[in-house]
């Protein structure tokens, strides 16, 4: 072992450091130096030189560097709030707050507690603003990559099936499986959307969803869609426990279930993946209606529960026959893998932020946001801060601005009035204007309308957007990473995404020693070689 201290600190500063260890984070072990450990890695010409295997060996560097290797974690959550820029996160506490009657900016979503803090460039290979496809990977395999790719790497080209195998990516569900642990997917999207997708699918393209999705001569050359890949995972037994909607392409188009009718299917092959995964996993438990999760949790073997044919309901159209929220299936899904007895890595995603950014409606964003915000409350809460690491981020940004100069207190879906101000404020046009907007999307309108006259706080409302698209955008800027638990430490400053996939290896014991297993460590144990994913492919 050859760590060192700190080695780029003065000894000064460096002591200075150690002699804050004793004080205490709130909702954390105590601070502690960390062992930094220097991998080197060679300067390559950009973009060219940045093959997967130098991507990988930057982001373990990037963690090394942090101390990541002294995390002791036993279980890992990951929560991915898909598309929850900075101004999402500052928008939402204050909605959160304002929702309890307080003025709202003094409020904290349930991550901003958590003692460690960075920044996340988002960036895929060749897209300076990113989609959830190219990010999404980079957080689960280590390696950042192309736009709309799922667990391949940047060496094949959008759509490229014949070239898809030599750049398959091993995921972090993939490797935790390998290693014995177990593993959940909790997403308010379909399971065969680009976030969930990116922990086991293998493709150049995340379009392809079901083999009705799927061109013909990928298909001919051997490619298989994303559903087909979550039912066949050949790495150890696939996950124990899966919440999520779309159900819709893993049956048959046309099918009809009694006393529901066509249940929306997409394939086009007449396979029932559902049937075929029950089949299996013959202890499993299915549940596609929210009254047979009972049911399905009381089964001994996997648990799949997919609430609706494509994603699920946004929180603010919730009913009566809606799936449970956010929190109550992060809450099940931990209970689950607690009761497997063995350590496990969940990702837990809130999808529609991103839809509803999409749409340009904030109030439907901040409201996701918030079920976000409650289902970490609610992991928190079931697990300690001594063996579980959980870590919080976006993969990407969007183009909400906050902005304006409103009072305190002001209802942040309103119309900016300022501090002392009788009435809203005028733009130079003489019209009011709302603190939330976008820089582009359907929120645009030819001319600016009189919004006194409107109701900004509506859910469908469209906040003005400057220009004109049919789909609101993603943003380019970094995005946060909120985390607490072991090797919790190793998120701060500004790291590059990729980067956090090895943070969560390098501190989990179980994850790192599989990789070193398989040959892929340095004399300090850290995994440094980009991983085979051929050498992982059976359960220990
Ligand atoms: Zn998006």
């Amino acid at each position: 072992m050859r760590r060192s201290l700190h080695p780029t600190l003065p000894v000064a500063l460096a002591i200075a450091l150690a002699g804050c260890a004793s004080v205490p984070a709130a909702g954390d072990a105590p601070v502690a130096a960390h062992a930094s450990i220097q991998v080197d890695v060679p300067a390559v010409a950009h973009p060219g030189g940045e093959d997967a295997a130098w991507w990988f060996r930057s982001g373990a560097a990037a963690a090394a560097a942090r101390g990541a290797m002294d995390g002791r974690a036993r279980n890992v959550i990951v929560f991915l709030g898909d598309g929850m820029s900075l101004a999402t996160v500052a928008a939402a506490r204050v909605f959160e707050g304002q929702r309890r009657g307080a003025p709202g900016e003094e409020n904290a979503l349930a991550f901003e507690a958590f003692p460690y803090t960075a920044l996340a460039k988002t960036y895929n290979t060749d897209a300076q603003t990113p989609d959830s496809a190219g990010t999404m990977t980079a957080i689960a395999s280590g390696v950042k990559t192309r736009i709309g790719h799922l667990g391949a790497g940047p060496g094949v080209v959008s759509g490229d099936c014949a070239g898809t195998p030599a750049n398959t990516l091993l995921t972090l569900l993939e490797l935790a499986e390998s290693a014995g642990l177990a593993t959940g997917i909790v997403t308010t999207s379909r399971l065969t959307h680009a976030t969930p997708g990116a922990l086991y699918a293998h493709v150049p393209d995340r379009g392809w969803e079901s083999d009705a999705n799927l061109p013909a001569d990928a298909a001919a050359q051997g490619c298989r869609d994303i559903a087909a890949q979550f039912v066949a995972t050949p790495f150890g037994d696939g996950p124990e426990v899966t919440f999520a909607g779309g159900w819709g392409p893993f049956v048959p188009k046309g099918l009809v279930h009694p006393g529901h009718g066509d249940v929306g299917g997409w394939r086009l092959d007449g396979r029932n993946l559902l049937e075929e995964w029950g089949q299996r996993h013959p202890g499993g438990g299915f549940a596609w209606d929210p009254a047979q999760l009972d049911d399905a949790l009381a089964s001994p073997g996997p648990v799949l529960g997919l609430f609706a044919a494509s994603h699920l309901p946004y929180e603010l159209d919730r009913n009566a026959a809606s799936p449970p929220p956010l929190d109550v299936l992060t809450r099940l899904a931990i209970e689950r893998l607690q009761a497997s007895g063995q350590g496990y890595v969940l990702l837990v995603e809130g999808a529609r932020i991103d839809h509803a950014h999409h749409a340009g409606q904030a109030h439907r964003a901040l409201a996701e946001t918030v079920a976000f915000s409650d289902a970490v409350r609610a992991a928190v809460e079931a697990t300690s801060a001594e063996d579980t690491l959980v870590l919080v981020t976006a993969d990407h940004a969007h183009t909400l601005t906050f902005a304006g100069y409103p009072r305190r207190g002001n209802p942040i879906l309103g119309l900016v009035q300022g501090p002392g101000a009788e009435e809203p404020g005028r733009a130079a046009d003489g019209l009011p204007y709302t603190t939330l907007g976008y820089a582009n999307g359907p929120g645009h309108r030819a001319a600016r309308p009189d919004l006194s006259a409107m109701d900004t706080a509506a859910p469908d409302f469209r906040q003005e957007a400057t220009v004109p698209l049919g789909s609101e955008t993603h943003g380019g800027e970094d995005v946060g990473v909120w985390a607490r638990g072991p090797g919790a430490w190793a998120v701060r400053g500004t790291l590059e995404q990729h980067a956090l996939f090895h943070v969560l290896v390098q501190a989990t014991p179980s994850l790192r020693t599989r990789l070193c297993e398989a040959g892929g460590c340095d004399a300090n144990g850290v995994p440094v070689e980009l991983p085979d994913p051929a050498r992982f492919r059976a359960a220990r």
